[in-house]
């Protein structure tokens, strides 16, 4: 059998079942793999080298692995060339590989006339029958039903069938504002050994091209060093990951979050030790059960949700346009240079380091593509090119659904719409914003304002039935500057949405 590890399978748990008398491990480092789109550059550099390391640790253990490096003279460049190779040199031998990142990935193996069988993928908790039978039961598929399901499964803050505490989301008591003068935990950072700068170098040479950049790389790139991001976060920041969850603070790009998604979605990390070790904590008496609840929800309900509904819902998921938004994306997303104080401070972060945290993505970058009505296609293809932790099967739902509802509400019972007045309260940056966050219309008045008032009466037949928004088109009906409102709005599209983006140009 020869075992195929795509370049988000780094654990050795896709390898179940090898036989080292028979088998063999085979690991090609494809752009139509590892860079479906112009991923950020950071993100070539982390898989490249984690890539590399992984094979040393296989070897060391005695595995056999055929390894074709991106920079071999002989590599031909093409996947399917170079699995007809391996095939050639080892004949008569099947292959298997997990489950990839992404529908089309799968779709292109499964029409390969190769002898290639595709298993469930050991990264996730639950199988894709599993939830499928479990949203056959449901209308509307809500996370918490399903999040309380794996809580069961997996015996994870229990107290027999009942949740630990009593509840099973202690969300009331999280989500603060940042204070002034909060002291932050400083991020874990690993320095780069000879293999990852020899990528770096590699990255440097062939992939300039693509955004971001590799300076100051400090990623974890071994399953060692991934488990020491995990232990600081655990030691540092689960106490406060509650309390500051959705906090934003002006250049403070790492915050109380955990910084692992990069892991575990390429396989650094399993899920299950991350919740197991963050219910530790809470066990000890050494964090709050807010804190860790939160923190075991986000990878225990919101990650296998999101994965669970692309699988179920693609193709036809990522074709969907509800609000028949049809936008260009703004330059800026590419540059950082708006000006909009919360967008550049998001982008910015994103530029640099492939980051942003939950909040910036879904209430800044993601609001604003929602309000202004952003094309889906377009701000899609954005979020997979600029994250580290990008992958099809949980960027495509957390952007198309979540973050700009295009999926008609099936991820979420109403739009995550703000205007400048949450942003303003659980952050600094208006302070240091050349926009009055106080005002509605007008030259100096926050954009967020009137690209929010103009989102929530275009699409007033839509949403004003939805009981969760009728205090919304109640404040609406008593606006008495609509008209200058939706003037603002109007202006702010035509400055922005209609120079050329850097993909028209
Ligand atoms: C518009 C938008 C796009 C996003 N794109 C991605 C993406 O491409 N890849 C990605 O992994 N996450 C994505 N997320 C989810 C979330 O923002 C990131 O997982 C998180 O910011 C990663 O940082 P962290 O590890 O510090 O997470 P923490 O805040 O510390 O959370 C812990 C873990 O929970 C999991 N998690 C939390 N929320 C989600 C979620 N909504 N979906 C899936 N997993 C979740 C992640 O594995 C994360 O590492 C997106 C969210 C939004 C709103
Ligand atoms: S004033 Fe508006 S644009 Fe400026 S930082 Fe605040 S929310 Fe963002």
């Amino acid at each position: 059998m020869i075992y195929w590890l795509l370049s988000d399978h780094i654990n050795e748990a896709h390898l179940e079942g090898f036989n080292p008398d028979t088998d063999c491990v085979f690991i090609c480092e494809c752009l139509e793999d590892l860079a479906p789109v112009k991923h950020h550059q950071k993100k070539l550099v982390l898989l490249l080298s984690a890539l590399r390391h992984f094979r040393h640790t296989l070897e060391k253990k005695n595995y056999h692995v055929y390894y074709v490096a991106l920079d071999d003279p002989k590599h031909s460049g093409h996947l399917e060339t170079e699995l007809k190779k391996i095939f050639n040199a080892i004949p008569n031998t099947p292959m298997i590989v997990s489950t990839p990142s992404s529908f089309h990935l799968k779709k292109k193996i499964e029409l390969l006339e190769y002898p290639i069988q595709i298993r469930e993928n050991p990264q996730f908790l639950a199988t894709h029958d599993e939830f499928e039978q479990w949203s056959t039961g449901y209308k509307n598929l809500r996370m918490e039903y399903f999040y309380r399901k794996m809580r069961v499964k997996y015996d994870i803050l229990m107290d027999q069938q009942k949740p630990i505490g009593g509840q099973w989301n202690y969300d009331a008591e999280n989500r603060k504002p940042p204070k002034a003068g909060l002291a932050l935990p400083s991020p874990c950072q690993i320095d780069p050994d000879q293999i990852t700068m020899d990528v770096i170098d590699l990255v440097n040479k062939q992939f300039n091209d693509h955004f971001g950049h590799t300076d100051q790389f400090h990623y974890a790139v071994t399953r060692e060093d991934a488990l020491n991001v995990l232990d600081h976060f655990i030691h540092h920041a689960l106490s406060y990951f509650g309390d500051y969850q959705d906090a934003m603070i002006q250049n403070q790009v790492w915050m109380f979050h955990s910084h692992i998604s990069f892991y575990l979605n390429c396989g650094l990390l399993s899920p299950i030790e991350c919740i197991q070790k963050a219910e530790e904590q809470f066990l000890k008496a050494h964090a709050p059960i807010a804190a860790v609840e939160g923190f075991i929800r986000q990878i225990l309900g919101w990650r296998e949700f999101i994965r669970g509904i692309y699988w179920l819902k693609m193709p036809e998921y990522e074709t969907h346009n509800a609000l028949n938004a049809r936008q260009p994306l703004p330059e800026f997303y590419w540059t950082a240079q708006s000006p909009m104080n919360c967008m550049n401070d998001a982008i910015h972060s994103t530029i640099d380091y492939g980051y942003a945290h939950h909040i910036q993505r879904l209430m800044i970058t993601g609001n604003y593509a929602l309000l202004s009505g952003i094309d889906p296609t377009q701000i899609n293809e954005w979020y997979w090119i600029v994250y580290l932790d990008a992958y099809h099967w949980v960027e495509l739902p957390n952007v198309l659904g979540m973050a700009i509802f295009a999926d008609n509400g099936l991820l979420g019972s109403k739009p995550y719409a703000a205007s400048g007045a949450y942003i303003n309260k659980m952050s600094n940056y208006c302070q240091d914003c050349q926009f009055n966050v106080k005002e509605k219309h007008g030259p100096s008045a926050c954009p967020f304002n009137y690209l929010y008032w103009s989102f929530i009466h275009r699409h007033e037949a839509k949403f004003k039935t939805n009981p969760r928004m009728k205090f919304v088109y109640h404040q609406l009906h008593k606006i008495k500057d609509l008209p200058q409102i939706l003037e603002s709005a109007e202006q702010h599209l035509k400055t922005y949405h209609s120079r050329p983006t850097r993909k028209d140009s």
